[in-house]
Order: C-alpha cells, then structure tokens, then sequence
C-alpha cells in the first residue's frame, strides 16, 4: 500500500508575468486538467488551491493567480507576500512578453524574500512556428539570474505537472 506522507507543507506559489502569457492556463491546466481557448483573461477565481504528495511530504499549494491586475505592471505588495515559490511566465511568441518577464524578475529580487524559489516558465512551446524567443536564450537568462527554466504549454500540457511537481520537490527540500 501507498505510503502517506508524513510531513506537510503549506505554500505559497504566486504567478508573475504579462497579461495574455498563460497563467491563469497553467494554472487551470494544473488544478482541473482542462485548457480554454478563449480563456477571458480579466476573470479569474485568483485563488487556487491543490495538494501533491510526493513521498515523504504532502505539499499543500495556495496559488496565487492575477485577476488582470499585471495589465498594469504592478501588483500589491501583498500579492507576493509571504509566498515559498514564484513562477514567472512568459510566452514564446512574444519578446515583449519575455522582457516584461524579466522586469517581473527583478521585481522579485527586490520586494520578494531571498529563499524565494523562483521558476522562469516559457509557454506556449506548441506555437513552435511562431517562436520569437529561442530556448537558449531563456534557459541562459534563467541561469544568469538563479531560475529554474522550464518550457510549457498549457494547451498540450507538456511539462505542466512537472512544473507544479518540481516546485513541490524544491519546497520539501527547503523544508
Ligand atoms: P494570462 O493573462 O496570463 O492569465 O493568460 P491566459 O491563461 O488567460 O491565456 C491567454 C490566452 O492564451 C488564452 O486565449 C489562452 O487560451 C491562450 N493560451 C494559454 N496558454 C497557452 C498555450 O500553452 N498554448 C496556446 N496555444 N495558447 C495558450
Ligand atoms: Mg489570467
């Protein structure tokens, strides 16, 4: 029989990045295995909850989603405040999207905690055909700035459990 854990973690995981990226897709993707085409950006619960169970640790995520508020490149301080994890997303048919991902990032370094685990999250590698960004490029920024790199897609779900297993991996570590 399955072994239960025997730790459990609560944390914090909030999504960073500019509008229209993928978040809320992620995030969907994640908790409810689904994906919209027409997902209406603007709308969002903005709170999530989803528990993983690794082997020894239960990790118990309260994920943070934007309800549009990154249209305006700020979000409240308390939006970051006390989070274990950040994943900050970009979308690989859009180098605007890719800069605003690394404001994102120093965003971070500045108001965020310096244990923050902090994942750079290229999406929509299913738009091969209309990558602007290369994946060098993210992978050598991530590492410069002590990032995770992970490329996704929300809408073929490549990589997306591993995103949300990975960070849960890092916060038991952590813990
Ligand atoms: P958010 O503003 O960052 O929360 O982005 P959304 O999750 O609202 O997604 C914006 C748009 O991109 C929606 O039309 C989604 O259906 C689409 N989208 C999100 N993720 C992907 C993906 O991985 N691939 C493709 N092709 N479209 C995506
Ligand atoms: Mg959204």
């Amino acid at each position: 029989m399955a072994r239960t854990g025997n730790k459990n973690i609560q944390a914090k995981l909030v999504l960073l990045g500019d509008m229209g990226t993928g978040k809320t897709s992620l995030v969907l993707r994640f908790v409810k295995g689904q994906f919209f085409d027409f997902q209406e950006s603007t709308i969002g619960a903005a709170f999530f909850t989803q528990v993983l169970s690794l082997n020894e640790v239960t990790v118990k995520f309260d994920i943070w989603d934007t309800a549009g508020q990154e249209r305006y490149h700020s979000l409240a301080p308390m939006y970051y405040r006390g989070a274990a994890a950040a994943v900050v997303v970009y979308d690989i048919t859009s180098s605007d999207s890719f800069e605003r991902a690394k404001k994102w990032v120093r965003e971070l370094q500045r108001q965020g905690n310096p244990n923050l685990i902090t994942f750079l999250v290229a999406n929509k590698v299913d738009l091969e055909d209309r990558r602007k960004v290369g994946n060098e490029e993210g992978e050598q920024y991530a590492k410069d700035n002590g990032l995770t790199f992970l490329e996704t897609s929300a809408k073929t779900a490549q990589n997306v459990n591993e995103l949300f297993y990975e960070i849960a991996k890092r916060l038991a570590k952590a813990a």
